[in-house]
């Protein structure tokens, strides 16, 4: 075995493949696994445990009784777990980031780059947890005395996506943990390692048994469904497509439970005429390219002006062509594959779909042979309205330019859509930059930015790319309710 090999095979086995229950590893109760899967080979790298419903049920049992406990801890307390649980990540980064790019693909500096945004969460919230606020003041008739305070809502349920398979859970386990609720967290069947060494870290940490409770499964909808059913559930807190959030959020809807929903998104990247090039077409690589295109924010459509369309695409092309495509694991790779062969396939058949309708592909367009679930990096220039993936989200390393004449027309192509997570605008004229900033219909803008992700800031959407939001002073509010004591005087 060479030593590369051996120190893959080391991480594996050092992380914990069961179910993590009241503080407790656990095997799951008729003894099911299933594989985890590398997608650069398309080989299993382990077996964990497939959780049953009645797992599922146990961690929300476990969830319920530590409640109380943990509501009444104090904040400086709940913040030193997080404060640890952030340093203790940042020593094993490049434990972590192997093991993610085992499981995910992206290259290792992408995975060494998501556990310190991972663990940022964590410091962001430690700092949350002291000062959660309410105010005090004279009734307005001067009758008595108004008192607002906030409380955790109690035992939430978690479900996280595999894309950033370790930052999608900080997001939502820091402000849980800092408000003082328990959880039940279900992370993808395609990406559990990563947070099996995040609840073993905790665990470390000294986060008190059954706050968090993490179960794996390969049955996602017979699992969870009961959960948001019981009573005892009071919040879910979902981040995956729109579809599945759809339907979540109906089977929520029956026990009333608190709902934050971070679904999926389809990016416009507006590149103006007086746009500083050479930012642009890097802001361009960083909104397309990170995390190989999986990513919720990335930039679906470019709309460039007409005037410098043909610069643009003509650099965006030779950058694109330059990346080196291959095992996230090795050195100097910039792309890894695809997370499995379903989603590869989807990319593939949205370039064929835009191809055929009459786009022109600059460089790539193509699935890349395997082993392992590769596509190459891809502009298309010449894409027609028509075409399916200005509709849907690409999740690839696929870049469809298009282009505009006036500025209003770039708003209403870039407001065109049913999601509305965020969008990216190139200018150097400010009053333009705020002009149409205003305008966009979305969450987020990265304004002269190719990344707007930030622990410090609200992430979140409005249409169909869900509602609540994560990070930022904000984030904690998802895990308060806010409770108004009217006082006699
Ligand atoms: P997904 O298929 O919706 O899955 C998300 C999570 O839901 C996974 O844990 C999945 O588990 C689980 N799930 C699927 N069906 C379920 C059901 N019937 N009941 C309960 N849980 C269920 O999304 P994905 O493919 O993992 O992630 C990609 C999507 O996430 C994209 O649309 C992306 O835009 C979105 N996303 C949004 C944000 C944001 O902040 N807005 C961030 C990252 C990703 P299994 O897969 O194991 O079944």
């Amino acid at each position: 075995m060479s030593t590369s090999a051996a120190r893959e095979a080391s991480v594996i086995d050092g992380v914990q493949k069961g179910l993590f229950i009241g503080g407790r590893w656990v095997d799951s109760s008729n003894a099911g696994t299933f594989p985890v899967v590398d997608p650069s080979t398309g080989t299993a790298l382990c077996e964990v445990a497939d959780a049953t419903p009645q797992d599922a049920m146990r961690a929300l049992d476990a969830a319920v009784d530590a409640q109380a406990g943990w509501a009444a801890t104090s904040p400086r307390e709940r913040g030193e777990v997080l404060r640890t649980a952030f340093r203790l990540m940042n020593e094993r980064v490049d434990d972590l980031a192997l093991l993610m790019t085992l499981e995910m693909g992206k290259s290792l500096d992408g995975s060494k780059s998501e556990v310190a945004y991972a663990s940022e969460f964590f410091r962001w919230f430690a700092e949350e947890a002291v000062r959660i606020e309410g105010n005090y003041s004279v009734a307005s008739n001067g009758q008595g005395r108004t008192m607002v305070m906030r409380q955790p809502v109690g035992p939430c349920v978690l479900i996280t996506p595999w894309n950033f398979p370790m930052a999608m859970g900080t997001r939502k386990i820091g402000p849980a943990i800092a408000a003082g609720c328990t959880m039940v967290l279900k992370p993808a069947g395609l990406t559990p390692l990563s947070m099996n060494a995040l609840a073993g870290i905790l665990d470390e940490a000294g986060l008190p048994s059954g706050v968090l409770n993490v179960f794996t499964t390969s049955s996602s909808g017979s699992t969870v469904g009961p959960l948001l059913e019981d009573p005892r559930a009071r919040k879910l807190s979902f981040t995956g497509s729109t579809e599945v959030g759809r339907k979540l959020m109906e089977q929520a809807s029956e026990n009333l439970l608190r709902v934050s929903l971070e679904l999926g998104g389809n990016a416009p990247f507006i590149v103006f005429e007086d746009a500083d090039m050479d930012a642009a077409v890097e802001g361009a690589m960083t909104a397309k390219m990170r995390n190989i295109g999986e990513s919720c924010v990335a930039a679906n459509r470019f709309y460039v002006h007409e005037s410098v369309a043909e610069e643009f695409s003509a650099r965006l092309a030779d950058e694109m062509g330059a990346l080196n495509v291959g095992r996230g694991t090795e050195p100097g790779i910039d792309v890894g594959p695809l997370v499995d062969a379903s989603q590869r396939d989807k990319v593939a058949e949205l370039v064929d779909d835009a191809v055929s309708k009459g786009a022109k592909s600059l460089v790539g367009g193509s699935k890349i042979e395997g082993p392992g679930y590769f596509f190459e990096p891809t502009v298309l220039v010449g894409v027609p309205d028509s075409a399916r993936l200005l509709n849907e989200e690409i999740f690839g390393p696929v870049a469809p330019i298009l282009t505009f004449a006036t500025e209003e027309e770039a708003v209403e192509k870039a407001n065109g859509t049913e999601f509305g997570l965020v969008a990216y605008m190139y200018t150097s004229d400010i009053k333009r930059g705020l002009r149409v900033m205003e305008a966009l219909d979305t969450g987020m803008v990265g304004l002269n930015r190719g990344i707007v992700s930030n622990p410090a800031a609200p992430f979140g959407g409005v249409k169909h790319s869900g509602f609540g939001r994560e990070g930022g002073r904000e984030g904690i509010h998802e895990y308060l309710y806010v409770k108004h004591v009217a006082i006699e005087t």
